[in-house]
């Protein structure tokens, strides 16, 4: 944290809101933008995500603050948090890679190893020897043999499984499912047992994503199992030796309001509560935070154009140039995106449309391009009345929708654009068709390079 930026004025309540709704922005500049670099566009404002970073570091002021790479790993976000004062939360070897181009030194990188593949822990150990002060977070007693046998001897963090989870959907609920972190019984005896072969300086539990007004008891409760943990590590019964910790983390998973209606997360509420639940910390132990989706979520939109309006005795289907490829989280989690139609389309005759703001609110499924049942961006919406044209705007798509676009369907991933001091940059090309069969074109290259070879 030793970065941060000291001289940046904290910006005033009311320029920094607990959340930036898909309609706080501006129309104009969206449809400029679409005009400019087409759709399906990302755009992902970096003044919003340093505002997001503000807030975290205000409400946990005595706590490192990590940001979890994986929401979004795009360098101009990455550099942004880094001059913030976050340190970064890896989950591979590929957004070490990222967070160490993007400035973030060893003391400021921990990379979480889950079931990590040889590849990554090869890389890893290399860039230890480099810079011994990264943080490698283990979630069973395998990776630390595994680590030990490339040479590593640095600092460990022991994750735990705390047996209690929260989360906004099942499958981003970690706290509890076995696949995460070491059983809570078992979890003193292993790191006491690290702490022979490494520097044991944390421990770790994240619970699941989404932690939101309802589920502050799971959290609260995770987080006071790990208190007594890093006091029993620091005080054990019975002649074991004290185990010494520099933080104990508790995770991310700080929800962002994704309805139109729901309330923002009271941040300070969820500090002080974690401070409480947790306390009283070993002297020397602070606590730690690694929020991801919090810092991105409602800095980004999804522009998408309305390609059909078919109506349907039930509903009316808007299509639209953007699916599941573009944005995955509907598709996989059920999740719900707010949509805002920013118009400028076409009436059936060819004439302008009338401004939405005339328009009747109209319910409608808006659908992606992709041969898929579950690719719609939203169901029952209601819409200004959709045309072919139209410009739709798919808020809080910051976290985990570019990172988990793909080329199903061979379909080329959207462009990015970032807005930073108002100026707007394309961080992120459109693809275009050759770059779907890039690999497969290498790799025939490199056959043919042999055959020649052998000759
Ligand atoms: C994904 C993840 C986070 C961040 O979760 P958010 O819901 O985006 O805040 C934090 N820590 C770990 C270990 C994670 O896997």
């Amino acid at each position: 944290m030793s970065d941060a930026d000291a001289s940046a004025a904290p910006t005033a309540p009311d320029e920094n809101p607990q959340v930036r709704r898909v309609s706080d922005w501006d129309a104009d500049r969206l449809r400029d933008l679409a005009a400019e670099h087409e759709t399906p566009l990302y755009v992902q404002d970096i003044d919003r995500v340093r505002e997001n970073c503000e807030r975290l570091l205000a409400a946990f002021p005595d706590a490192d603050v990590r940001y979890a790479v994986k929401a979004h790993t795009g360098r101009a976000v990455l550099e942004a948090v880094r001059d913030a004062g976050l340190d970064a939360e890896c989950a591979s070897a590929g957004e070490v890679d990222r967070a160490l181009a993007a400035g973030f030194d060893g003391s400021r990188l921990h990379y979480t190893a889950v079931n990590p593949p040889a590849r990554d822990l090869d890389y890893v150990a290399g860039v230890a020897a480099a810079e011994p002060d990264l943080t490698v977070t283990v979630g069973a007693v395998d990776t630390l043999d595994r680590l030990a046998e490339r040479g590593y001897d640095g600092r460990v963090c022991v994750r735990v499984n705390p047996g209690v989870g929260a989360g906004h959907h099942e499958k981003v609920t970690t706290g509890g499912a076995a696949k995460f972190g070491i059983p809570y019984d078992r979890a003193a005896d292993a790191a006491r047992d690290a702490a022979e072969r490494f520097d044991v300086v944390g421990i770790h539990a994240h619970a699941g994503s989404g932690i939101d007004p309802e589920q502050l008891d799971s959290h609260r409760e995770l987080v006071a199992r790990m208190g007594d943990l890093a006091r029993e590590l620091a005080d054990p019964d019975g002649g074991a030796a004290p185990v010494d910790l520099d933080y104990v983390d508790v995770g991310g998973g700080f929800g962002v309001p994704y309805e139109e209606d729901a309330p923002p997360l009271d941040l300070p509420a969820v500090a002080e509560a974690t401070r409480e639940a947790v306390a009283p910390l070993p002297d020397g132990t602070d606590l730690a935070v690694e929020p991801g989706r919090y810092v991105v979520a409602d800095a980004g939109v999804l522009l998408t154009r309305v390609n059909t309006v078919k109506p349907t005795p039930d509903e009316t289907v808007v299509g639209v140039d953007a699916g599941m490829t573009d944005l995955l989280r509907p598709a996989m989690y059920d999740a719900y995106h707010p949509i805002r139609n920013l118009g400028g389309g076409r009436d059936r005759d060819g004439g302008d449309a009338p401004p939405v703001a005339e328009r009747e609110a109209t319910p409608v499924t808006v659908a992606g391009p992709i041969c898929e049942t579950g690719d719609t961006l939203g169901t029952n919406r209601a819409l200004a009345d959709p045309r072919r044209g139209d410009l739709l705007a798919v808020g809080i798509a910051g976290a985990y929708g570019y990172e988990m676009a793909s080329q199903y369907n061979s379909r080329p991933r959207p462009a990015e654009v970032a807005l930073d001091d108002g100026t707007a940059t394309v961080v992120r090309r459109r693809e275009a068709l050759d770059d779907l069969t890039t690999v497969e074109r290498e790799a025939a290259r490199g056959r043919a390079d042999r055959t020649e070879g052998g000759r």
